[in-house]
């Protein structure tokens, strides 16, 4: 079906009624004047422009792209396409793309060969490893490579080169995800699916707009909606989104006090008994230590904090403790935010409390930002040990070193990770002297940006970066080098709901661009890494056989990818663990109340959820020696950087619909650019008035950071809040001197202690009307 994606993100409804299937719609786009009969070859994918992994086909003709449809088949979207991936495939035919080397001589980036960009980026690795050792070198990369190539990735960087300074841009979106997940599981790992949606008689949003976000899951919400027996929605989110709006209950907390809400939430289930004992019982650890925690989080305390009524607090508790079926999800609402894993592991507990958890609509989905972030995370491009294996469990990191065949000592075990904002601080300090970005803009993304300007454009620090096109970073860079993208090159990846699918090659990249595998495995061969026996290191070539290595690395892990295949994958898309025992993929984890969380098998010893204190292996024991889920509080603190006199406005940023993370590809799409061509401010109509601002005047917002001039957009954002989304970089602009665009000049150096995501929604500003410009 075609529509006009930009009026009508979510389509036409198909009503369908609880435990049933949810109908086929299949969504498509060519280019103008074409039909599927001009159409050569149509070539399996997913989509990447968001993390709800919905199963595409791109169209090819005469070699090129020349559009997209859902897959009818898949179980993720049943056909349907979110209004990005209608148009982005545009994308890869913009005449800017990157299609050549570039180098830096005279403090200008010029092209050059292959052999000269990768020479230079081996020789100072190489010179580096000599001088400085290891951890001279860091990388950070993205949600978006394949899991190939951030198998790769940690490979070289974990294995061959032996630097613990490995990150993605993930850190930005689903770290918390993963950090809850294991303090609560002992492990990453989704326990839910969306077919719970199907289900569930209550779903549950936590800081998830997920209209905005993943427009084809909000389309399934819908059609439950519109169906016999509707679930009732619960969205908790300072914004009056479309999810507030189709809301049974919406509490719009002021931003930096979700876990006092949480808190309270927990209060009124337990101290109303909406409590499932037996499961309690059987399968967690750590109630009572909860159940005095909150009891002291009366639902008055957090309309105090929280500035809600406390009737709508208990409205929201008796949704959550009447549910037979309860869903619950959550995102960057509560990630990017103030005490971001202890909000998150407190929806997990509510879900634990009510025995919530392995059953049809029974589940929580911890959300991923991006395409393929759950591959960063299993794989290990994240920092962690690659398959879910844990940094401080010795016999896991032997287990890794057997498998690469390399020396234990060189897989870096000294202390965990380092998180991306530590990465840019060691480049700051001077002791990490080579950067190498992949597939991400932290020169946009990033908060903070004067301060991570300053730190890319340093001389003593050498810069690869590894893209598409010529992005607000890679203009920062000493090297260059241009990528293939997705459409370009083969590879699996993963969505929020574990469904792995393979994306095929459709057509060539353009000039002499080349698959980011490619690139990494090149990088390898020129370094001469080698294993044990000195054969070379990472043995792999292509993306079938690094697969076939994935596989392998993954085997008896939570994730575990053994029956997995290229030729299976090509049937249909299948949700891990696969193996043996799982041919076809698991729906749901934890059906038998068994989890991923024996003391030496986790992922993760925990951590203390206000001061990110980790916990060993011996504290872990003592409080689950029997591998349960475990129930963690924690006391809520106000935040750092609270609304005061000089800053009165609590400052958040967010996603459009119709863009993606910095419009590096977005926003070379007419459609999407057009639908959200610049910047604005979001804000109450009270707050309006009372700055004498109108619908479309320009205003200025400050924090002790920046500045940035936006448009006024008056909408039912609670009071006191300001919104800006944080897609708008200085590429495309006329003037980027100015520097008064992009949300995360306001943006603050701060993370969470346990997830280490930095806050994106906890900034103090000050707002005014732009002189001059009503
Ligand atoms: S827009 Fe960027 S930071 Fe936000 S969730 Fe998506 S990928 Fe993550």
């Amino acid at each position: 079906m075609r529509r006009d994606a930009i009026a009508d993100p979510w389509g036409a409804r198909t009503p369908y009624g609880p435990g049933q299937s949810w109908p086929v719609r299949v969504d498509s786009q060519l280019a103008d004047g074409l039909t599927e009969d001009d159409v050569d070859r149509w070539v399996p994918t997913a989509a990447v422009l968001h993390s709800n992994g919905d199963g595409l086909e791109l169209a090819v003709k005469d070699g090129r792209l020349v559009g997209v449809r859902g897959r009818a088949a898949d179980r993720v979207n049943h056909g349907r396409v979110d209004p990005k991936d209608l148009y982005g495939w545009q994308a890869n035919a913009s005449p800017d793309r990157l299609t050549t080397p570039l180098v830096r001589r005279d403090g200008r980036l010029v092209e050059a060969s292959w052999d000269e960009a990768m020479g230079l980026v081996a020789g100072r690795s190489r010179a580096l490893l000599d001088e400085r050792g290891p951890s001279s070198i860091g990388f950070y990369t993205s949600g978006q490579l394949f899991c190939e190539e951030y198998y790769t990735l940690a490979a070289i960087a974990h294995g061959a080169i032996g630097t613990n300074h490995l990150d993605g841009n993930t850190r930005l979106c689903t770290a918390t995800a993963a950090a809850a997940l294991k303090e609560t599981f002992g492990c990453d790992g989704q326990p839910g699916s969306y077919t719970d949606v199907d289900h569930a008689d209550v779903i549950a949003l936590y800081g998830h707009n997920v209209a905005e976000t993943q427009s084809v899951l909000w389309s399934r919400m819908l059609d439950r909606l519109a169906g016999p027996n509707p679930p009732s929605l619960l969205c908790v989110d300072p914004r009056d989104t479309p999810v507030a709006r189709a809301a049974t209950v919406h509490l719009a907390p002021l931003p930096g006090t979700n876990l006092a809400l949480m808190n309270a939430l927990l209060h009124e289930i337990i101290a109303r008994d909406w409590v499932d004992h037996d499961y309690l019982d059987r399968c967690t650890v750590g109630f009572d230590q909860l159940a005095a925690l909150v009891a002291d989080y009366p639902p008055e305390r957090a309309a105090e904090i929280c500035r809600i009524p406390a009737a709508r607090i208990r409205e929201a508790a008796a949704l959550l403790g009447g549910a037979q079926r309860l869903l619950s999800t959550v995102l960057q609402g509560f990630y990017q935010a103030h005490q971001a894993t202890a909000a998150a592991v407190q929806v997990n507990n509510i879900n634990l409390v009510r025995g919530m958890l392995g059953r049809p609509g029974r589940g929580v989905l911890q959300m991923n930002g991006q395409p393929t972030a759950e591959n960063t995370r299993e794989c290990g491009a994240d920092g962690d040990l690659t398959g879910f294996r844990n940094w401080a469990n010795d016999a896991h990191v032997t287990e890794l070193a057997d498998l690469w065949n390399l020396e234990v000592k060189q897989i870096p075990h000294y202390a965990p990770p380092t998180h991306a904002m530590q990465i840019f601080r060691y480049a700051e300090n001077g002791s990490l002297r080579l950067l190498w970005v992949s597939a991400t803009n932290p020169a946009v993304s990033l908060p903070d940006l004067a301060r991570i300007r300053s730190i890319l454009s340093q001389d003593r620090l050498f810069l690869v970066v590894q893209d598409v096109f010529l992005t607000e970073t890679a203009e920062l860079a000493d090297v260059v080098l241009p990528a293939a993208m997705w459409g370009e090159k083969t590879g699996g990846f993963t969505n929020a709901d574990r469904t792995v699918h393979l994306s095929e090659k459709a057509v060539d990249p353009p000039g002499q661009a080349r698959p980011d595998l490619d690139i990494f495995l090149d990088y390898a061969r020129r370094m001469d890494f080698r294993d044990r026996d000195g054969q070379p290191f990472p043995p792999w070539h292509d993306a079938e056989t690094a697969f076939e290595a994935w596989k392998r690395a993954s085997a008896g892990r939570p994730c575990d990818y053994t029956g997995l295949s290229y030729g299976k994958l090509r049937q249909r898309a299948i949700q891990w663990p696969c193996d043996a025992e799982h041919p076809d993929g698991t729906e749901r984890l934890y059906v038998d109340g068994k989890f991923f969380a024996r003391p030496g098998y986790c992922e993760d010893y925990g951590r203390d959820l206000v001061t990110g204190g980790p916990a060993d292996q011996n504290e872990y024991r003592a409080v689950n020696p029997d591998g349960k889920a475990m129930l963690k509080a924690a006391e809520y603190l106000p935040p750092r950087e609270m609304p005061s006199a000089e800053h009165p406005f609590a400052l958040i940023t967010g996603r459009t619909i119709y863009q993606f993370h910095t419009r590096t590809k977005t926003g070379r799409v007419p459609e999407l650019r057009d639908a959200a061509p610049e910047v604005w401010v979001e804000m109450s109509e009270q707050d309006a008035k009372a700055h004498d601002l109108s619908e479309g005047d320009l205003a200025e917002i400050t924090t002790p950071r920046g500045a940035v001039r936006a448009r006024v957009r008056i909408r039912g954002i609670r009071d006191g809040v300001l919104f800006l989304p944080f897609h708008y970089g200085y590429w495309g602009t006329d003037d980027p001197s100015g520097r008064h665009r992009a949300a995360n000049e306001l943006t603050i150096t701060d993370w969470d202690p346990v997830s280490k995501q930095p806050l994106f929604k906890t900034a103090a500003a000050a707002m005014r009307r732009a002189e001059g410009t009503r």
